[in-house]
Order: structure tokens, then sequence, then C-alpha cells
């Protein structure tokens, strides 16, 4: 048993930003996790831009541009009555850095970066917390079978969408309707791949998506994402919905001469649209076992990773005043708040707007039309600075959409095709 200030119980993308921040400021730090490194996390592996700005602080940017990986230049999103529109359709270098990156090198990498400030216990499984007058004061676990516990002033729960922290401090409640889940796999070889992410919001999977990242080497990350109370009601097998795309839909002849090099694995997503508590006397939750995956696009290291930092300062803050009660921790709350919940609200409108075919492909349809609006409305889910919350539909370009809405409604109800012919 070694007293530490902060124990950090997971070393994925918030775990270890959390423990290079913490370790920067002086915090004596405990980093534990489950995995031996370099270990690999289901994942669509999409460092997107809104990452970037963390990712340059850690200084950890240019290595993760030295090992293999994918630029990616732009963002190509399709409707289901399959237009298309492309973020960089003038095909010119972006500035912000959105790469794909196997999970398993770029967690290693954040990985090694933390062992440099923090004391580290790989294959350490966290099976209990120690909580005494209501506070959280350390954790138990095994490592290689041997039970031990730790104790700290703060615990952070940054063990992902399972966490065990959260379940043990009765903060892991599950709403269906606000949560993602996913499957993914590798593929070698798939045919009119460019430095883009898709993303392909097929009509069985709203307000999900199908998508095609492309990792370097000719390797695709390839995968499908729904809201997890459709899993029921829709009857879907997520493996089975993959290779059913993969293989019959438009999509196929582009997987004609692919090779799947991977099985297909899958995880939960909780999302920000089920909003937990955070933060208490002796601990802090953050990325997936806080719920801050963005509700739409199903992205989570941006977060992951800006709600590790912003953890590491509010624990430095409570080290400097020797105060580890809600009074000072909650601080961290509020900066998630601020920094998220726009996000959050937007992205769960979305997603819920996004389950009307008729609506989504009018939108669509209306963008492909008209390029400035394209790019305001794409720049939302892949430049550095701007995330669903920015997405603003021009006064302009909304009438255009309910117009068209209002004539393919019609057209369905009159059993003809809606009009996608552009
Ligand atoms: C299929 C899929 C595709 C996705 N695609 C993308 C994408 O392209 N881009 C994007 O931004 N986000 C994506 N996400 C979300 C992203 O993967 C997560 O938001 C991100 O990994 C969260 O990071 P984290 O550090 O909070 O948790 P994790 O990365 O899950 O790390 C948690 C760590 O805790 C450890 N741990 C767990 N339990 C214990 C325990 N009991 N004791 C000790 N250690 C423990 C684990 O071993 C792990 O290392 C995707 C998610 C899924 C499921």
């Amino acid at each position: 048993m070694q007293d530490y200030d902060a124990i950090v119980v997971g070393a994925g993308p918030s775990g270890s930003s959390c423990a290079i921040f913490l370790g920067r400021k002086g915090v004596k730090t405990l980093l534990v996790d489950k995995a031996s490194f370099p270990r690999d996390k289901t994942c669509g592996d999409g460092i997107t831009g809104k990452s970037s700005g963390v990712l340059a602080e850690l200084g950890i940017e240019s290595e993760i541009a030295e090992g293999q990986h994918e630029k990616i230049n732009g963002l190509i999103t399709s409707s289901p009555s399959g237009v298309s529109l492309d973020s960089n359709a003038d095909n010119k270098p972006v500035e912000t850095s959105t790469y794909v990156c196997k999970r398993l090198i770029f967690d290693n990498i954040l990985f090694q970066e933390a062992k440099k400030k923090a004391d580290v216990i790989e294959n350490f499984s966290v099976t209990d917390l120690v909580i005494e007058n209501g506070k959280t004061i350390g954790v138990k676990g095994t490592e290689n079978g041997e039970e031990k516990e730790f104790r700290a002033k703060v615990v952070v729960g940054a063990d992902g969408a399972n966490s065990i922290v959260a379940r043990k401090l009765g903060l892991n409640e599950f709403k269906p309707d606000r949560s993602l889940v996913s499957v993914r796999a590798y593929y070698e070889n798939v045919a009119g791949l460019r430095d883009r992410i898709e993303f392909h919001f097929l009509e069985e999977l709203l307000p999900g998506y199908f998508w095609i990242f492309p990792a370097g080497n000719n390797v695709s990350n390839v995968g499908i994402a729904v809201v997890a109370g459709d899993v029921p009601k829709r009857k879907l097998n997520l493996k089975e919905k993959l290779d059913e795309i993969v293989k019959k839909s438009r999509f196929a002849p582009r997987f004609k001469n692919a090779k799947q090099v991977s099985e297909v694995k899958g995880w939960n997503l909780p999302t920000g649209a089920q909003k937990r508590k955070r933060a208490g006397d002796g601990f802090i939750l953050v990325g997936d076992a806080a719920s801050l995956i963005d509700p739409f696009t199903g992205e989570g290291i941006g977060n992951a990773l800006l709600s590790g930092k912003q953890a590491a300062e509010v624990i430095s803050t409570a080290v400097e005043k020797n105060d580890f009660s809600y009074g000072t921790l909650g601080e961290y709350e509020v900066r998630i708040d601020r920094l998220m919940e726009k996000e959050f609200r937007t992205s769960y409108k979305f997603q819920k707007f996004g389950k009307n075919a008729i609506m989504f492909n009018a939108l669509v349809e209306e963008l492909s039309l008209d390029k400035n609006s394209m790019k305001m409305a794409t720049s939302a889910f892949s430049d550095a600075t701007h995330t669903t919350a920015s997405f603003q539909i021009p006064l302009g370009l909304y009438v255009k959409v309910f117009i068209r809405y209002l004539r393919d409604y019609l057209n369905f109800k009159m059993r003809r095709k809606p009009s996608a012919s552009y």
C-alpha cells in the first residue's frame, strides 16, 4: 500500500492525458490499467480536429505523424438516397490535423509519454473502490492474481464505457435511446479510397451510419454505429448487418477485391446525451467513464483528451488547497458543461432529426447544391475549432430544405420515388 495524490484508473486517451498533465503539475500520480501496452481498443481510429489542440499541448503530434497513419484532408458524407457531400470539394490541403491512426499505435504513444510523468502499473485490474465516510480514498484490484490496494486523495475513473469506478459509485445508468453501439473490422484493398473519412447514412441504420476510414498501408477501418435502443427494436444483428452492407449494398463493388483482415469487434459508446454526475467527494470521471461521446458522430477521443486535461487542472488546484471534496472537485463538472454541453444538446437533436430519411435526404440534397453551406455544415464535423454545436442552418436553406421535404414526402405518400437525381 502506497499513498498518492491521485490514482488514475485506465490508460486510454482520457487517463493517459490526465496522468501527463498531472505529472507536469507535480501531482504525485499512479496510473493503472488492466491491459499491458501496446493494446488495441475497438474504435474507428479517427483522430479528428477536435483532438489536435490537446495533442499539440501534449507535444506528441509529431510522433503520431511519424508512425503508421493516414492524414485526412476532408470528410465525405452521403445521404440514404446516395447523394454525397465532400467537405473539401476544392481538394485543398487542410490546416487542421485529422488522422486515422490505429488505437494500438495511438494509445501506446500517449501511454509511453504518461509513463515518464507518473508511476504506472500494467495488468492491474481494479475490482473495487475504497470508500470511507462517503469519500473515495483508494482502489482495490488484482495484479497477476495478487490482491493489492492503493490509496490517494482523489481517484480518477478513466476506465472506459464499462467503467468499474462509475459502476461502484452507482453512476453507470444506461438509457438505450441515448447511447450508441458499434462494430468494426479492418479490411485491406478497399477500392476508391481517398484521403477522406467517409460517413454513409444508410436508411436501415438511421440515425446511425456506415463508415470507411483509410488507416494507412492500404488498410481501412470499416464499421457501423447505431442507437443502442434500435438494436432490439429493429432486430439488428450488427455483425451480420456490416457483412450485408459490404457484400450486397451499393458499396459492394468497392469491397469486391477487399479482404477482411481482423475479426469484427463491437463495443458501447456512452454519449453526452445521457448526463452523468462526473465528480464527487474524492473522485472525478473522465472520457467514456463520464459518458462524453458525441451523440451523433460517435467521436469520443477529443472529449476524452480534453476531459483528462480539465480533470488534471482541477485536481492540481485541489492539491494546492488540500481540499478533495466536491466543493473543489465540482469545478470540473462546471468546466465540462461549459466546453461540451452545447455540442451534446445539438448532436442529440441531430440524432433525433436523423431518424427521418426523407428529411435527411432533403438536407443533404440541398447542401450539395450550395457550396458555402456544405462547407459550413461539414466543418462542424472535421475542423479543430468547430463541433456540431456550431452547425447553423441559414434561413434561406432552411426554407428550401422544408419545401423539398414536403415535395418528397408527398411523392412518397403517392408512392412515387423521391427526387434524388443530382
Ligand atoms: C466501434 C467504435 C468506434 C469508435 N470510433 C471513434 C472514432 O473514430 N473517433 C473517436 O473520436 N472516437 C471513436 N469512438 C469512441 C472512442 O473509442 C472512445 O470515446 C475513447 O476510446 C474513450 O477513451 P477513454 O480513455 O475514456 O476510454 P478507453 O479508450 O476505453 O480506455 C479505458 C482504459 O481503461 C482500462 N480499464 C478498463 N477497466 C479497467 C479496470 N477495471 N481496471 C484497470 N483498467 C481498466 C482499459 O484497459 C483501457 O485501457 C469509437 C468507439 C467505438 C466503440
